[in-house]
């Protein structure tokens, strides 16, 4: 039977109070509680020590306390470089990643369980979408995170599995629990949103006067680059996606990140190249190169080393904002999917 009691930790602080209300309970125990969930990152109601025993009761009859399982955990030997598989409550599988940085500590987490994008190079919508994740699923990531690791996350990048825009409503829900002040009280400048550029929701997000960052993933350059890769590009054309990017860009005064993960023979020639210098040139904006992650079940490879300095000296001689991505977590199935990937076909079994 499916659990349909509210979920408690999806919940905002002034939702929170309306259910004590309903209860008959004094308000400010929502602030307890809350603190608890979000401050304390509390996996039980019976760690809540400052409540009656009675009010834990009718907590745990009345509530789903959503909490994930740490299924496995791999770190890199090379940086330090954490990678989870957590599983949810009703036994799907998501990944999350913990990075150190000479700034602070980020986590990536994942926004949905499986993906309905279809990006070619991408493990993680090789099997579609099995569902959205929801508010607290997608905190709970990087509460378990710090739980495990004693160390704060700073920064938080929602670019694991899945499309946080196909998701907006409990991704909004997610972010805005995520700047509580009795939560993790996270920066909206530390907050990184990676789309494959669903326009409509880039529009709304926009409009929802946020300082977060913006991440669209381009790819290529032109229409037909784009298509080859992404069918999402059947439905945006490039020219309406960079409309939106502008949109973005102009309303909330943030700089825009593309990111362009580089396929050799596919998107990587110095043509590319230029036409991408087109495109930056025209709006704020800094472009993150990625070189592409090998994924088993397609044939796309990286460029040699010298093909991604090649790639990035042409932007930087037009004068764009560039940075290749470290590529973290190598030796740990690398990102984007891939152990989530190995794990539901039966790849990792150990638990
Ligand atoms: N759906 C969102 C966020 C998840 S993917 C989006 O598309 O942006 C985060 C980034 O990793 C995207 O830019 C995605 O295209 C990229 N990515 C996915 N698989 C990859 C792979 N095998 N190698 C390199 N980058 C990959």
């Amino acid at each position: 039977m499916m659990d349909t009691r509210p979920d408690i930790k999806s919940l905002t602080l002034d939702q929170l109070k309306e259910e004590m209300v309903k209860m008959g309970e004094k308000p400010f125990r929502s602030g307890q509680i809350y603190e608890w969930l979000h401050g304390k990152w509390a996996r039980d109601f019976d760690e809540m020590s400052n409540l009656s025993k009675s009010l834990r009761e009718m907590l745990k009859e009345r509530f789903r306390l959503v909490t994930l399982k740490e299924v496995k955990m791999q770190q890199s030997r090379a940086d330090g470089t954490r990678k989870y598989l957590f599983a949810l409550p009703d036994g799907n599988v998501v990944e999350s990643v913990w990075m150190q940085y000479h700034y602070g500590n980020s986590v990536c987490i994942s926004s949905q369980a499986g993906c309905r994008m279809g990006c070619r190079f991408c493990a993680s919508t090789l099997d579609g979408l099995a569902r959205n994740l929801a508010p607290s699923e997608m905190l709970d990531q990087i509460y378990a995170i710090s739980r495990q690791t004693g160390q704060r996350v700073s920064h938080v990048v929602v670019m694991g599995t899945g499309e946080p825009l196909d998701n907006y409503e409990n991704l909004l829900q997610f972010l805005s629990l995520l700047m509580s002040e009795k939560g993790m009280n996270m920066g909206q400048r530390n907050i990184t949103v990676s789309t494959c550029g669903l326009v409509p929701q880039m529009y709304r997000l926009a409009d929802e006067k946020l300082q977060i960052t913006l991440a669209l993933s381009l790819h290529g350059a032109t229409d037909e680059k784009r298509k080859k890769l992404m069918p999402i590009a059947e439905v945006h054309s490039l020219q309406e996606v960079l409309a939106a990017c502008d949109y973005y860009v102009k309303k909330t005064g943030r700089r825009i990140t593309f990111e362009y993960s580089l396929i050799r023979d596919i998107n990587d020639t110095q043509e590319d190249a230029r036409q991408l210098c087109a495109i930056a040139r025209n709006l704020n904006c800094h472009i993150n190169l990625i070189p592409v992650n090998p994924v088993k079940e397609r044939s796309f490879a990286s460029p040699q080393r010298a093909g991604v300095d090649m790639f990035k000296e042409i932007l930087e001689k037009n004068g764009v904002n560039v940075t290749v991505r470290r590529g973290l977590g190598r030796d740990i199935d690398g990102s984007c999917g891939q152990l989530r990937r190995r794990y539901v076909t039966g790849a990792v079994t150990e638990i």
